[in-house]
């Protein structure tokens, strides 16, 4: 029987029909809906899996570690850049051997698209010597899990799984087995014959599946022989004895040029290193189409099928209104970072990664540099200012599931030392960015059960944090007011003040609130709102002279009503 499914999911169902036992991950895209789906498939084949939603990925990985050591099928879950966050064990696990099985999976970003960079897991791997499977395909991920956690438990060494994100997030109908049953058909090696010496491809993960497409409409896939990559370390010696075969070949990986480097053939190979291809970003159709079709060119191989530029004109002729990520409509961060930014237009804000890094076009983040990131940046801020004698605010955003992830260390370092900046938490009860998963706050587990909450305030008490405030957002103007008192306070007091910015993101209550928008009654076309406000269902028309509000999109939670100047509009708590 077949399942239609997301690359994550076959991934989590290779897992179950494997045998899994334990699984523990830090939710983050593109990996976030594995371990749900070990959930789903567990209840349904009825297994005994111990799935748990960790504070991080270092303790994501360490849990299921543990559990491998000791003789478990084990697994873990995340993001590339959360691998850095897991590093320092993923770099001592060379020196260990476990009973069990362990297989982490790192998913990579390429682009990146909702990442702040892109990074290649697989040259992690190369570097510490890790076996790296690079499938790609939903189908293949599934299969490549199940063989992966069963050789994992043979060899008695931990192997990574590196899907980038359109394996992970693509849909394709997955076979399913019962467990223990499953038919694995890993496929690696000359796939595609062809009958030239004059250029051939070896291509991994999506690119492989996308060069086929590609050869496949230009009519040369019985031409160009393609050699497919699956397991990109250790890499097979047979790949580079067919790229010794041929006159020219071409390199298709994302992201990194881990499979050209190892091949190190300046003469024949094209690729990233070579210049051929970009350096970075994602290997598109486009991309592969544009690539393929050169080096065709250039080596007198006819291509019957040449680009249609047509299409491409017409589709410039379009008129697609630019839309860059912005927080949703009525999102309570917005309303808190407005209340930020108008509090004190001149402070630092250092911010964090969630939603909230889309504080950026409102004036109230400055730097983003890694989860917990914010915290520790804040109290490099107030060392310069100090010693400078520069009474400049510092206001440092995070979200609750980053509070706990990252920053509880830089927190409690920067009481100790009396840092006196303010922290603003930006409290929407779930980790919004990745999916609603919980927060150690939320009290309840990966698999929907209730467990116990740890508080926010409690912790930040327990870090030696006495100035704590909690605020609705939706309040901008007392907002405004609690942050002016923060900041009063600190020139006196210790450091740093807390304010708990705390209202429950939208997508998770489906709100919408039932205050009468009339700005476009008052509107003069200052356009205040547009700048400083930036929601969604704010437009303005250029021809009238005025903002429009959208109202397919908008919660009316009334928000703008106050950043209006012509309607300040104070409202009372919704
Ligand atoms: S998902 Fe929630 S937190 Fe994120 S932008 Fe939308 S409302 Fe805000
Ligand atoms: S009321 Fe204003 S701020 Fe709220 S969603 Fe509508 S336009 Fe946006």
């Amino acid at each position: 029987m077949n399942e239609l499914m997301i690359g994550n999911y076959a991934i989590a169902r290779g897992f179950v029909e494997a045998g899994l036992e334990i699984a523990a991950a830090y939710p983050g895209t593109p990996s976030s809906e594995i371990l749900p789906g070990i959930v789903e498939f567990s209840k349904r084949e009825n297994a005994e899996i111990h799935c748990e939603w960790s504070v991080n990925e270092r303790v994501a990985y360490e849990v299921a570690y543990g559990a491998a050591l000791y003789g478990k099928k084990a697994a873990c879950m995340m993001k590339q850049v959360g691998l850095n966050v897991a590093f320092p064990a993923f770099y001592n696990f060379k020196h260990h051997e476990i009973k069990g099985s362990f297989v982490i999976v790192s998913c990579d970003d390429p682009g990146p698209q909702s990442s702040q960079t892109e990074q290649d897991t697989r040259m992690l791997c190369t570097f510490m010597d890790v076996t790296c499977f690079d499938p790609s395909s939903p189908k293949e991920a599934a299969d490549v899990a199940y063989f992966a956690l069963r050789l994992s438990f043979e060899t008695k060494r931990p192997i990574v799984i590196r899907p980038t994100h359109r394996v992970s997030h693509s849909r394709e109908a997955v076979p399913l087995y019962r467990p223990g049953k499953r038919r694995v058909r890993l496929k690696e090696g000359l796939i595609s014959k062809g009958k030239t010496a004059k250029l051939g491809i070896v291509a991994s993960g999506m690119s492989f599946s996308v060069a086929i497409d590609v050869l496949t409409e230009l009519n040369l896939i019985r031409m160009i022989p393609v050699y497919k990559v699956l397991r990109v370390h250790p890499l097979d010696t047979k790949v580079k004895e067919f790229a010794q075969s041929l006159q020219k070949v071409l390199i298709l990986e994302e992201t990194d040029a881990v499979i050209e480097a190892k091949l190190n053939d300046s003469k024949r190979v094209y690729g990233r290193l070579n210049g051929f291809l970009s350096g970075a970003g994602e290997l598109t159709y486009d991309v592969i189409k544009e690539a393929i079709t050169s080096l065709c060119r250039d080596s007198g191989i006819e291509v019957q099928n040449e680009i249609d530029y047509a299409l491409e004109d017409l589709s410039k002729t379009i008129n697609i209104v630019p839309r860059p990520p912005k927080l949703c409509s009525g999102c309570p961060h917005r309303a808190c970072f407005y209340a930020m930014r108008e509090a004190f237009p001149e402070a630092i804000f250092p911010g964090d990664i969630g939603c909230y890094t889309l504080g950026i076009p409102l004036g109230a983040v400055d730097t983003v540099v890694d989860m917990g990131g914010s915290v520790s940046l804040a109290s490099g801020f107030y060392n310069v200012f100090s010693k400078e004698n520069r009474n400049i605010p510092i206001l440092a955003s995070l979200g609750d599931s980053t509070f706990f992830h990252a920053c509880l260390p830089a927190i409690y370092d920067a009481r100790k030392k009396n840092k006196k900046f303010i922290l603003v938490i930006l409290d929407n009860g779930t980790t919004a960015m990745t999916g609603m998963q919980p927060t150690p706050q939320t009290g309840i587990t990966a698999k929907g059960e209730k467990s116990r909450s740890i508080s926010i305030e409690a912790t930040l008490r327990a870090l030696g944090i006495e100035n704590i405030r909690i605020v609705d957002p939706y309040d901008i103007p007392f907002v405004i007011n609690t942050i002016k008192e923060a900041h009063h306070h600190l020139q006196k007091g210790e450091g740093p003040f807390a304010i708990i910015s705390r209202r429950e993101c939208l997508l998770l209550s489906k709100r919408r609130f039932e205050v009468k928008i009339d700005l476009e009654e008052v509107c003069t076309g200052c356009k205040r709102c547009i700048r400083y406000f930036d929601c969604p269902s704010l437009e303005f028309d250029e021809k009238e002279k005025k903002v429009k509000i959208n109202r397919d999109l908008c919660v009316q939670c009334g928000n703008c009503l106050y950043v209006c100047p012509a309607k300040r509009k104070r409202l009372d708590s919704l």
